[in-house]
């Protein structure tokens, strides 16, 4: 028996940022992998949110320096128009304008050794063949070593990052599948491609068809990777009748414009099937175990947001392990809001998935037609919180390419013009108003509440005050004196008499809060969280 702080299952994205950043915080962490890295993996296509996770690894040079291509946006031919069309992350993102296409056996190396130099045991050729109970709680592993030896290893917390195999929460029945998202993928690397024009050589190119989808990425090696995506049931017939290879081509033919970037281009390797069926367990955290990754929910592969879902629950895992060994109690309020954020994230692509299978009419065939959505078929929190992240806010990117380009169901445009009316003319309001504010007198929206919460700061769970509003999953963090005033906003006291209040109550000049809180109400109003302000 060997005893750790953290075990962690899988050095795939997940597993790696996981482990690097708890070493990091001087506790004993050992990582196996049954693989010895660099090994092949699919899902090259990166989006520019992991950039900010690559810089607190320390990685950045490296990444720079392997030669990946900068992927700086997406051409698709999808939606309304037959035609192709790209748009750019430089579009919405003024920080991180471009992401990667990555080769993922040299990209998931590079965060393994890593982790290695962050003080991490790793342990490749190994794999984890038990998971080990102790009372109601999950204490440790059996691993299989390569010389055949059998040991356990213990720990406080287990971090399942191990991928689709989800070997924790299979273990213990925790994992739901998707309705939905039943696809099939059978990808190859094929080299004498032709590039898209510039600007956009190094664009993903998503092309759909009437049998469903296909992408293409360009790679530095000089191959690209192409992939199709059809529906499961009739795919896994036609596949008990065809080899890959020729699977690959037919479906491939269904796509003239990857068709003829492919025209001279021969495969380098035989093609691979994976299921494209989308999961989530129903229980991310507990007692002894968290889950990250495609260990914890995997969503189809459409808008590229596998690996940065992975690298950021890895992110948010630290997070949870480093609270759990400095204030136990907090790590347990910590538990709701790890899953808070991390099904946020993935119920956000999920929505938009949704939403983009149900848009396209560049093809009424059985695929399209069966993934056409009413308003039932969209879960109702989901969706709310989907409509609000994208309303009136400048959208990820393909967010707005998917409402844009596509023709989105009238009950979702409708929904988000309402929230952006809404805001809009909130704002207009609070921009024109000629009165005296201090002298106003707020009003709180119906079902605001205040919570004294875990919140996400400096890679550890930090107790804070967070107003919650109806329907939203993920409230919003404030300050100690937005959070004092607020008990004070009773429909009676103005301003003023709320910016004396906390003076006399905490010995702050008045004149100092008083600015603060007019701007601090105005955001809440034009938000919704003030109804309204009475004069
Ligand atoms: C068809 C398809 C296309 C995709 N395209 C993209 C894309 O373009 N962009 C994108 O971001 N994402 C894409 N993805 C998703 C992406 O591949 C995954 O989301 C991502 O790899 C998840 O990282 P992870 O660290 O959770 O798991 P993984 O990267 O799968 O790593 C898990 C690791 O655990 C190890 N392991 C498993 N079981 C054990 C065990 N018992 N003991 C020890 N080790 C174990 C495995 O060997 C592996 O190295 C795609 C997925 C599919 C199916």
């Amino acid at each position: 028996m060997e005893n750790f702080d953290a075990i962690v299952i899988g050095g795939g994205p997940a597993g790696s940022t996981a482990a690097t950043l708890i070493a990091r915080q001087g506790k004993s962490v050992v990582l196996i992998e049954k693989e010895y890295f660099p090994r092949h993996h699919i899902g090259e296509s990166l989006l520019p949110a992991s950039l900010p996770i690559l810089e607190s690894l320390g990685v950045n040079e490296e990444i720079q320096s392997a030669g990946f291509l900068k992927k700086y946006g997406a051409t698709m031919v999808w939606g309304t128009s037959p035609d192709p069309w790209s748009w750019y992350f430089a579009e919405t993102n003024r920080k991180y304008t471009h992401s990667y296409q990555v080769v993922r056996s040299t990209f998931d190396h590079i965060l393994l050794n890593n982790s290695i130099k962050s003080g991490v045991d790793v342990r490749q050729g190994h794999q984890v063949t038990k998971i080990h109970h102790r009372e109601d709680y999950v204490s440790g592993v059996e691993i299989h070593t390569p010389d055949n030896k059998i040991i356990d290893l213990e720990a406080p917390i287990t971090i399942d990052a191990s991928g689709q195999s989800a070997i924790l929460a299979r273990n213990m029945n925790l994992l739901e599948w998707d309705d939905f998202f039943q696809n099939l993928a059978v990808y190859g690397y094929f080299e004498n491609a032709e590039k898209l024009e510039a600007p956009d050589e190094n664009n993903i190119f998503i092309e759909a068809h009437p049998e469903g989808w296909n992408w293409l990425i360009p790679l530095h090696n000089g191959t690209v990777s192409v992939g199709v995506v059809v529906d499961s049931n009739i795919a896994s017939k036609q596949l008990h009748s065809s080899d890959l290879e020729e699977f690959l081509c037919h479906y491939i033919s269904y796509s003239s414009h990857i068709s003829n970037l492919l025209g001279n281009a021969t495969l380098t390797s035989p093609p691979q099937a994976v299921r494209d069926w989308s999961y989530a367990a129903n229980s991310f955290v507990g007692d002894g175990y968290i889950l990250v990754g495609d260990a914890a929910c995997f969503i189809d592969p459409l808008f590229s947001s596998g690996v940065h879902l992975a690298m950021n629950a890895g992110l948010l895992a630290s997070a949870y392990v480093n609270t759990l060994f400095t204030d136990s109690t907090l790590a347990l309020e910590s538990r709701v809001i790890y899953t808070k954020l991390y099904k946020q994230q993935y119920e956000h692509f999920r929505e938009l998935a949704k939403l983009f299978y149900s848009s396209n009419h560049t093809s009424d065939s059985y695929f399209w037609e069966t993934r056409k959505l009413t308003p039932d078929a969209f879960d109702l929190p989901a969706r709310t919180a989907f409509i609000n992240a994208v309303a009136g806010q400048p959208a990820q990117g393909y967010e707005r390419v998917v409402i844009e380009q596509g023709e989105a169901p009238s009950f979702i445009i409708d929904a988000i013009k309402n929230v952006e009316d809404t805001r809009e003319q909130r704002k207009i309001k609070i921009d024109t108003s000629t009165e005296y504010f201090p002298d106003s007198i707020p009003k709180l929206a119906a079902n605001v509440e205040l919570k004294n919460e875990p919140i996400l700061e400096n890679n550890e769970f930090v107790r804070s005050y967070v107003i919650y509003k109806e329907n939203r999953m993920v409230g919003y963090p404030v300050s100690n004196l937005i959070a004092a005033s607020l008990p004070f906003i009773n429909g009676k006291a103005s301003i003023a008499s709320i910016s004396q209040e906390i003076s006399n109550e905490y010995g702050i000049d008045a004149n100092t809060i008083l600015p603060i809180i007019i701007n601090a109400f105005k955001i809440m109003y034009i938000d919704g969280i003030i109804e309204t302000f009475i004069l």
